[in-house]
C-alpha cells in the first residue's frame, strides 16, 4: 500500500486520530494552519474528487456532515470554521486520497489566495 492516507487509515502510519468509524478516520493535520486543522478522509482509496460517482454520495455527504460535528466538539460551530476539499494542481491538492480540512479557531481569510 503506497498511499500515505490509505495507510494512516490502515494504522500503518502513526496520526492523530480524532475520530474513526467503519468508513471514515479523521486526524490532525501535520502541518495545521489554525488552531483546529483536522483532514477528514474516507477509508475507501478515491484519488480527487473527479473520481466520485452517485455511489460515493452518502460518503461524501457523511465527510461534511463529520466535519461540522467534529467543529461543533471543540466548540467553534457558533464562531465557525472552514471546510475545504483541494482537486488537483491549481488548487494545491499534495496528497492524492480525497481529503476534507476543516479549520476552525482563528479568522480565516477570504478570498483564498
Ligand atoms: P492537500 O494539500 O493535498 O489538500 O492537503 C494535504 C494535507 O496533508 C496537508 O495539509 C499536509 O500538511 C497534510 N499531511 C501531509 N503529510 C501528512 C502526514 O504524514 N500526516 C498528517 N497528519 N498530515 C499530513
Ligand atoms: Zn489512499
Amino acid at each position: 500500500m503506497t498511499c500515505l492516507f490509505c495507510r494512516i487509515a490502515a494504522g500503518q502510519i502513526p496520526a492523530s486520530i480524532v475520530h474513526e468509524d467503519d468508513r471514515l478516520v479523521a486526524f490532525n493535520d501535520i502541518t495545521p494552519q489554525a488552531p483546529m486543522h483536522v483532514l477528514i478522509v474516507p477509508r475507501e482509496h478515491i484519488q480527487t474528487l473527479n473520481d466520485l460517482t452517485p455511489a460515493r454520495d452518502g460518503l461524501v455527504g457523511e465527510m461534511v456532515r463529520l466535519a461540522a460535528t467534529l467543529a461543533a466538539v471543540r466548540g467553534y460551530a457558533g464562531q465557525g470554521f472552514r471546510t475545504v476539499f483541494n482537486c488537483n494542481a491549481d488548487a494545491g491538492q499534495s496528497v492524492f486520497h480525497v481529503h476534507l480540512h476543516v479549520l476552525a479557531g482563528r479568522r480565516l481569510a477570504w478570498p483564498p489566495g
